[in-house]
Formats: structure tokens, sequence, C-alpha cells
């Protein structure tokens, strides 16, 4: 290995497998580790060293770190809503993670670290109403981050500010706000809202029996940033002066209705919805305000969630479809 490799910690992952994708394509020399064997991997890329580590452990971190330039760390234990809020104490167990990600990196002396963090460390009380303005950065304090996931990813974020301040570590920090898009967790229990819409609309329409549950009133709203926009943020973020962690997300905000609404016109078919007011369902109101992105990198999430949908229906339909293929 050269040492302007990248490592891509959780790699084997939905957004870490297009990112990795992404550099190979730049000619970047790329190392990509994730704990689950390959051949559960979203996208497994043959150009890259790919390696099977479990990164908890202080060791494995040594050995995906060793001779590399740059770190984007994805790896973390999660999902969505439904995986988060019945999970605490494995979500947190990711501080192990990024703690000795970023020890093994100091001590390599890498040259730059990346964190993915998320809007799960926002307080909970600037997301109680479904029409909300967008959180601003400085709206993760005073801390009252999600329980359990949004806690490890604040307590993280820190640990990458005091390594930078402390240390020297160059470190960056984006806070994500819902990715969705192909090859990424669809079914299993540890997929998200776009996903899981996506997936209960097609097997509706590929059933005939057209009732779909929807979790929570369809009331509360998010904002989904396609997969596309999500890599070339965290690029540019990564290349950036932007040393605070800064939002990486759409700022077109949806009703969970309204997301079923388009994944219904896109399918040709109507839903009846069944709602579910026990399952998970998070905050009411989230949505990314995009000022200091805007501000730093001139730039901000632009896909629209109607072309990004399509796009990712399509792909969901095909894996059920080729999981079951008779008609
Ligand atoms: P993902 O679950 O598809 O990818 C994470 C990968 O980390 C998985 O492949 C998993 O096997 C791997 N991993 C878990 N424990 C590991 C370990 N001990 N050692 C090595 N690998 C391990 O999730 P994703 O959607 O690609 O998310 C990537 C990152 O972005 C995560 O840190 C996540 O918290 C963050 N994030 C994602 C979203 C989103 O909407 N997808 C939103 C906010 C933040």
């Amino acid at each position: 290995m050269s040492n302007d490799t990248v490592v891509v910690a959780g790699g084997g992952g939905f957004i870490g497998g297009h990112l990795v994708r992404d550099l190979l394509s730049e000619g970047r020399r790329v190392r990509s580790v994730d704990i689950k064997p390959t051949s559960d991997w979203y996208q497994v890329h043959n150009d890259a060293e790919n390696l099977v580590l479990d990164l908890r452990l202080a060791e494995a971190c040594r050995q995906a770190v060793a001779g590399c330039a740059d770190v984007y760390n994805l790896a973390s234990d999660m999902g969505g809503m439904g995986f988060i809020e019945n999970n605490k104490a494995l979500c947190m167990l990711s501080v192990l993670i990024n703690t000795h990600m970023l020890q093994e990196a100091q001590n390599e002396g890498v040259r730059r670290f990346f964190y993915s963090s998320s809007a799960c460390v926002y307080a909970e009380d600037k997301q109680t109403d479904p029409d909300n303005p967008g959180l601003k950065e400085s709206d993760a304090y005073p801390a009252m981050p999600e329980d359990g996931y949004g806690w490890e990813k604040l307590f993280s974020e820190r640990m990458c500010r005091h390594f930078r301040e402390d240390f020297g570590l160059y470190t960056r920090t984006a806070r994500y706000h819902n990715v969705y898009g192909p090859n990424g967790t669809w079914d299993g229990g540890r997929e998200k809202a776009p996903a899981a819409i996506s997936r209960k609309v097609a097997e509706a329409k590929l059933s005939g029996n057209h009732e779909i549950e929807v979790w929570g009133d369809g009331e509360q709203t998010r904002s989904f940033m396609y997969i596309d926009d999500c890599v070339y943020g965290t690029k540019a973020i990564f290349d950036s002066h932007v040393l605070e962690p800064i939002n990486l997300g759409s700022s077109e905000m949806v009703t969970i209705n309204q997301l079923v609404d388009i994944v219904e016109d896109i399918a040709g078919i109507h839903v009846e919805r069944k709602y579910d007011l026990s399952a998970p369902k998070g905050v009411r109101g989230r949505n990314s305000d995009n000022t200091m992105i805007q501000e730093q990198l001139g730039w901000e999430p632009s896909t629209s969630l109607r072309e990004g949908l399509e796009k990712t229906y399509a792909w969901i339909f095909d894996q059920i479809v080729a999981l079951d293929p008779t008609p």
C-alpha cells in the first residue's frame, strides 16, 4: 500500500460502499474495512483492499490504518428508529470503534480523519414541532440528544474535536441527516423510512394487497438526502477548513405521508395506510438548516426527493423480485 491510501471504515455498509466506489473512480488506493463477512457487504469493490475486522478492538484499528494517509470512519452499529430505540447499549458500544480508530490514527500519524455523526445529536426539545424551521449546528447544545445512539455520536464528535485541539490530529465531522439510495438496508429491521416505505409499496404492488403499515400518524416530518449528495458532501467537508461539526442533509422537508404519496406515484398504485401509533417514530419534526454549509462550501444537497426515490424504489423493487422471481 502506498502512503496515500485512504481507509473507509464501514466500507461494507451503505454509505461506505458508495464512498469506496467514488474514491476508486478518482484513482485513490482504498482499503475498505467492515466487521461483516464480505458476502454480506452491500458492495464489494475488487479494486480495493477489503478487510474483515472488528473495529471495536484496538489491534484491529491498528491493522486498518497501518500505512494510510486518510481515514473515513463510517463504521457503527446502527439502523433506523426501530433499531436505535430498541438497541441503545449496542449503539453506545460504537464508542469503542471511534475511540480506537482515533487513537490508532494518531499513533500511526495519519494525515486526516473524518467522522460521520448524525442529526440524532440534536436536542429533542428543538424537534417537537412538525413545522421544524431547520436545525442549526448550535442546536446540539444544551445537550439532550437521542438516547443511546445520539449520545454516542455527540460524545464521539467531541472526542474528534479534542484529538484535534490537544494532539493536532486533522479531524472533520459531518452530521448526516437521513441518507437513502440504492445498495442500502431495505429490510430486516435496520432500514430507514425511505427504504421501508419503498419496500412496503413494492410488496403491495407485487402481491395485490394494497394495505401498508405506517409508523406513527404519518404527520412527523423529516428531510432525506440522496446518497450521491452524501458522498460529494462528505469529501467536500473532509477537504474543507470547517473545524466544527456541520450539517450534511437535505432541506426538502416532508411528512411521512408525503413520502408515501411520492412512492405511490412512482409505483403507480394507491395504498391503504394503516397507522401504527405504538411503533417507534422518533422526534416530531426534523429538518436540516443549511446556512452553514452554503456559507462554507457554497453548496448544499440538491437531489430532489422525487428523483432520488425513483432510483431507490426501482432498486428495492428489483431486490424483492430477485428474492422471489415467481410472478
Ligand atoms: P450501515 O449500517 O450500512 O454501515 C455501517 C457499517 O459499519 C456496517 O456495514 C457495519 O457492518 C459496520 N460496522 C459495525 N460495527 C463494526 C465494527 N465493530 N467493526 C467494523 N465495522 C463495523 O450504515 P450507513 O447508513 O452506511 O451509515 C454510515 C455512518 O453514517 C454510520 O456511522 C452512521 O451512524 C452514520 N449516519 C448514517 C445515516 C443514514 O441515514 N444512513 C444518518 C446519520 C448518520
